[in-house]
């Protein structure tokens, strides 16, 4: 029984804070984790919302403002910001546009600067960018506090979390269209929860495993059977392309349409890395011992802390398809890329594939866009991963928004996959809604 009465309360930024009164508009870069970040913004009483479903105007704007240099993801984001900025009535003074900026080997430190110079050039140079910085663990949102890189953290898990749910059932329903569903009202329902919750941080965690628990109860109602013989198949690559389905061409489902189960990375592994990235940064720099390594350290333990808490809510759900810690990760990409010596998504493609496939998967799938300098570089080495590892098949799938025939493509590619679970070195552990499977036999009794 609680000691003392609980009253809740909410947090909302002052008038004269400089987004106050303004919209932010965030990328649709995964569905459900935009509007999860999104509520969190709004639990500050910022008005926010994800960016407009991207289109043929969107390629065709993003085309017209870049010169065919840029990543996929840049003309992507762009186009759909410009669309929103030829918006009838559209106020650049109370226009904010969310852009994430990281430095490091790749082009996406450019995202940012290049959103502005175009911003420039066509008029909108009012619009703010606001772009938190990943070698700070994106914990630099200006005058925010601290509560809110908390709960943004919450929201993105969460997000993380649904997403999961749904990758698990959609395969094996019996009504089309069921573990979709199950997943809107999931993300709404947590939407709302999200940005009526209160600032303390224990209520509002109560509140947010509550919505997580109607998710569940959600997705156990979709009818579904549950078949073994499903391939399961793990995918890696670049964040923005593997997780938004317009720019990967609706990967995921067509996988799962031609019979296949997937395991997708999640974002929270992406923010993992970034504060290890921030830790051994100020460690290279002679800081190891400062209070930038300090907060950075907590935050971090703060976050795995919240991260256990919402994921232990699944663990039965999750039987199998456990997360790895980020050390894991990085431990596992070490023969390949090390840590100390690359920075970037390559790392993680090789960890997070050398996990999966010791956790039974039947092949894995890097979605990249074109000309990515990450998906190249894992292209390059995957082959001795997949010798290391009883000939796995691996393939790259690339994007740059030219429709191409991808149904013959994942029909062999998913043969291969279905062979190679004849012989898979590391058999996968099925969780209690499969029919028992006599491998699991061999698990141990707290995973059973
Ligand atoms: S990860 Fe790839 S697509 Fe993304 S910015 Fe870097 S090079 Fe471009």
């Amino acid at each position: 029984m609680p000691l003392r009465k609980h009253r809740c309360v909410t947090r909302k930024v002052d008038a004269d804070h400089p987004l106050a009164g303004k919209t932010v508009y965030v990328p649709a870069m995964a569905e459900g984790s935009a509007e999860a970040f999104c509520a969190v913004l709004r639990w500050l009483g910022i008005e926010a919302r994800p960016t407009p479903p991207s289109d043929a105007r969107t390629l065709e704007l993003g085309g017209k403002h870049t010169s065919g240099d840029e990543c996929f993801p840049a003309k992507v984001t762009t186009g759909d910001f410009l669309k929103i900025a030829q918006q009838p009535g559209f106020d650049a003074q109370r226009t904010v546009f969310f852009m994430a900026t990281t430095n490091g080997p790749c082009r996406f430190g450019q995202y940012a600067p290049f959103l502005r110079k175009v911003l420039r050039e066509q008029g909108c140079g009012d619009v703010q960018v606001l772009s938190p910085h990943g070698e700070r663990g994106y914990s630099d949102f200006q005058d925010f506090d601290t509560a809110f890189v908390r709960t943004a953290w919450r929201a993105l898990v969460s997000a993380d979390i649904l997403r999961k749910l749904l990758l698990q059932t959609r395969p094996y329903e019996t009504l089309p269209g069921k573990a979709d569903r199950a997943f809107r009202e999931s993300v709404e329902d947590f939407c709302q929860t999200l940005e009526q919750s209160c600032s303390d941080v224990e209520c509002q965690l109560r509140s947010l495993t509550a919505s997580l628990l109607r998710a569940r109860t959600r997705f156990h109602a979709v009818p579904a059977r549950f078949d073994p013989s499903r391939p399961l198949i793990g995918i890696v690559g670049e964040i923005f392309c593997r997780l938004n389905d317009f720019s990967n061409q609706d990967l995921v489902r067509r996988l799962e349409d031609q019979g296949a189960e997937c395991w997708m990375t999640d974002i929270a592994e992406w923010i993992a890395y970034t504060n290890m990235e921030e830790a051994r940064n100020l460690r290279l720099a002679g800081r190891a011992y400062s209070w930038a390594m300090i907060k950075s350290k907590l935050r971090s333990r703060i976050q795995h802390a919240d991260e256990h808490a919402l994921r232990s809510l699944f663990v039965e759900d999750f039987a199998g398809y456990e997360e790895p810690g980020i050390e894991e990760v990085l431990e596992l990409a070490r023969p390949y890329l090390p840590f100390s010596g690359v920075e970037g998504e390559m790392v993680t493609n090789m960890g997070r594939s050398a996990y999966l496939v010791m956790h039974g998967v039947d092949g894995i799938v890097d979605i990249s866009p074109f000309t990515c300098m990450n998906g190249v570089v894992s292209e390059a080495i995957y082959p001795k991963l997949s010798r290391d590892y009883g000939g796995i098949p691996i393939r790259n799938f690339y994007f740059d928004g030219q429709q191409s025939d991808l149904e013959r493509d994942i029909g062999i590619y998913l043969e291969l996959a279905r062979s190679y679970r004849e012989k898979k070195p590391h058999e996968r552990y099925y969780p209690s809604r499969f029919p028992r499977q006599e491998e699991n036999a061999d698990m141990p009794a707290v995973l059973r």
